[in-house]
């Protein structure tokens, strides 16, 4: 026993140090790595973090960040949020995964959660948002093959984002995510968003769905206009048509309200959440309302990591810190500011054509690429994204502060000469 605890110790000691070593490891060093060995799909900036508190975000270096991007609008709550933290250390302790063939009470906590604050009777668990909207598409499909007939077709937005898989590519309205990946699932058609004028000729009787984003935001933060939604619905009641929204990005609390679809007053038959939904540990949801999700039963679906107790933990944490504290409050306030702040800097900035989006969802749009602009932002500390081309996307976490607000506000006016 006490030479197995000697041998434990020293284990534990071997890995310490190679860990301190990986800690040790400069930024060059670990960029350089990564490039060596991963595919190179994302285009990376050259920076490598090793460490985030709230809005802030250090790299291997020292060197302080503000994130007003939220590492691709997940981490909402702020980074390394003290409950959402404390929440996967106490899972990690007890079980970290548990099989979809056994119980696990995380799960049903989530789920419980989610439907009792939305329209929905029942949620699937997954992991990422691709997966979310893959299950909308199957048990959209589900829909249509049991209760209409063998409708099958998916109506989608031009210049929307749904995520990599085959399925939710050919979803997503632009060509360029499905160059070389032919031939693709078949079942789509695309319209313009915020036209009911285009939605009505491409339906036919084959449609069984729309499905759109209330904020595209990959595809230059364009949102929705409400009284086009209000049409939408009462169209998709009138000729029996499920309404998907995809809140991979505007749910969990981004647009000021848990579901970004409150703000709207217009509820979907189906909806799907994952970036912010458990501030950083990767997860995704689709709910659906009592007689849709009545067409998943067993076998219909499935996830060996979906609805995992750890993410669970996470979400369920995340989920009850924005119902529970003044985040979402603070969300609309400081949504509120940093627009009416941006707007005020595009009347002394003739390069920012338009402000505009929900909550802590902002673009603004510039007449000239905006990567310069982006890459000028990091070197000043700053944070921000590159969108559409001409878009910069600001979403901070939705903790962010009225100071952290200008000082954001203060590197962007410097670096578009206002
Ligand atoms: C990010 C995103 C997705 C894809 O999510 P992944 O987790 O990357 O698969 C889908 N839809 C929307 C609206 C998104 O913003």
């Amino acid at each position: 026993m006490g030479l197995q605890l000697h041998a434990d110790a020293q284990r534990a000691n071997a890995w310490g140090s190679q860990w301190r070593e990986r800690l040790a490891m400069t930024s060059s060093e670990i960029i350089a790595r990564n490039e060596r060995f991963l595919f190179p799909v994302y285009p990376r900036a050259p920076l490598a973090l090793v460490r985030g508190e709230g809005c802030r975000v250090w790299d291997a270096e020292g060197k302080e960040y503000l994130d007003f991007f939220s590492s691709t609008v997940v981490t909402n709550l702020g980074h390394a949020h003290p409950r959402v933290t404390a929440a996967i250390v106490e899972q990690a302790k007890k079980i970290v995964h548990v099989s979809n063939l056994h119980h696990s009470a995380p799960q049903g906590e989530l789920a419980e959660l989610l439907c009792r604050h939305s329209f929905a009777s029942r949620a699937f668990l997954c992991n990422s948002g691709a997966e979310a909207n893959e299950a909308a598409i199957k048990l959209a499909r589900r829909y249509g093959c049991e209760r209409l007939g063998g409708r099958f077709e998916i109506i989608t937005m031009l210049g929307s984002f749904h995520g990599r898989t085959l399925a939710t590519l050919t979803a997503t309205g632009q060509e360029k995510v499905r160059e070389g990946f032919q031939p693709l699932p078949e079942g789509f058609r695309y319209v313009p968003l915020n036209d009911m004028t285009a939605l009505k000729a491409a339906y036919s009787p084959r449609t069984v769905a729309v499905m759109l984003e209330l904020v595209q935001g990959e595809g230059g933060v364009i949102p929705v206009k409400a009284s086009y939604l209000t049409e939408l619905r009462a169209w998709c009641d009138e000729q029996g048509l499920l309404l998907i929204f995809d809140e991979v990005q505007t749910g969990a609390g981004r647009l000021g309200k848990l579901f970004g679809y409150e703000l709207f007053g217009v509820e979907p038959d189906i909806v799907t959440l994952a970036k912010g939904l458990a501030n950083g540990v990767p997860i995704g949801a689709m709910l659906a309302r009592a007689e849709v999700a009545q067409c998943f039963r067993e076998g219909a679906h499935g996830s060996t990591f979906g609805g995992n107790p750890l993410a669970c933990a996470a979400a369920v944490a995340t989920v009850r810190t924005l119902l529970e504290t003044d985040v979402l409050e603070n969300c609309r306030r400081q949504g509120a500011y940093l627009k009416a702040q941006l707007t005020e800097l595009a009347k002394s900035c003739r390069s920012i054509r338009v402000v505009r989006g929900y909550g802590l969802l902002l673009g603004v749009e510039l007449d000239s690429p905006a990567t310069p602009v982006v890459d000028a932002c990091r070197e000043r500390g700053l944070i921000v994204n590159a969108t559409a081309g001409q878009v910069i996307r600001l979403a901070p976490p939705l903790v962010v502060s009225a100071e952290e607000v200008d000082a954001a506000v203060a590197i962007l006016a410097e670096v578009l000469g206002a």
